[in-house]
């Protein structure tokens, strides 16, 4: 496996200034920007609305950003539609990145196909499956990851930076829509004509897998159709983990 390889000159303190500089750019300056900080950028797309959003920017301006795909194996037929309309829209590659067959039998085994409703542990073992190693392959060698995480999304987003270095990646992380609220994304989104997927018009704000995905009642959080059956305020995926103690950048492993 390749390593990840974070820009080596970056200090904490550089990443810090990155993201005070990112405040003041347009969204396909911070793109940009990070394109040509000389190492690998990979934009990891869910094909939710603010994602297309990024996507459109990178391929209206050819940006030389990496997109890529978790394809679970469990998304919604809309979902997988919308890959390649938006290939074609743009004329770009999607990468999709799959789980592995014998780690969807081994779990299968173990926690039954569907097993994630039962518990949270078996749940986390779906998602390290079908998203974790595939996400993993999908960043091998970058610097940069590329995300369209903003602060509105949930109280547990509600401080995401422009960039932040991400210890257990081993790479910083760039979330150039952190600022943008979802009416904001809308507005572009209907300037720009940037195709979305049509469950966003029927109730559902976050797409996920399908069996993890419901649509939301008027005025409850954009996530809250996001794993509803369990209590947890704060549930993700583990795509996003908090990193609280980055007092320092580690080295990068040397094999
Ligand atoms: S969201 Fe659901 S189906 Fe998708 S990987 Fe996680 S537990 Fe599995």
């Amino acid at each position: 496996m390749t390593i990840n390889t974070p820009p080596q000159t970056l200090s904490l303190q550089d990443v810090s200034s990155l993201d005070a500089t990112l405040k003041d750019f347009s969204l396909a300056e911070r793109l940009a920007l990070v394109a040509g900080l000389g190492s690998r950028s990979v934009f990891t797309t869910s094909l939710g609305i603010e994602d297309q959003v990024i996507t459109a920017a990178i391929g209206t301006h050819r940006l030389p950003i990496d997109v890529a795909t978790l394809e679970t194996g469990r998304l919604f037929a809309e979902t997988v539609r919308l890959i390649e309309e938006t290939e074609d829209r743009y004329g770009i590659t999607i990468t999709r990145f799959y789980p592995e067959q014998d780690d969807i039998d081994a779990y299968a085994e173990k926690y039954g196909l569907n097993g994630f409703y039962e518990s949270v542990e078996a749940r986390h073992a779906c998602c390290h499956v079908r998203k974790l190693i595939p996400l993993a392959k999908a960043l091998e060698g970058a610097g940069f990851w590329i995300t369209g995480l903003r602060r509105g999304q949930s109280g547990n987003r509600a401080s995401t930076p422009f960039a932040e270095y991400d210890a257990e990646r081993n790479l910083i992380k760039i979330n150039p829509l952190a600022d943008w609220d979802i009416d904001a994304i809308k507005a572009h989104v209907a300037a720009e004509n940037i195709p979305v997927n049509p469950l966003h018009a029927r109730g559902y704000p976050s797409i996920g897998c399908e069996p993890c995905t419901r649509a939301i009642k008027p005025g409850e959080p954009e996530r809250a159709g996001r794993w509803w059956w369990e209590n947890d305020e704060k549930r993700e995926c583990g795509l996003h983990v908090a990193e609280a103690a980055q007092s320092s950048i580690s080295p990068a492993p040397q094999n």
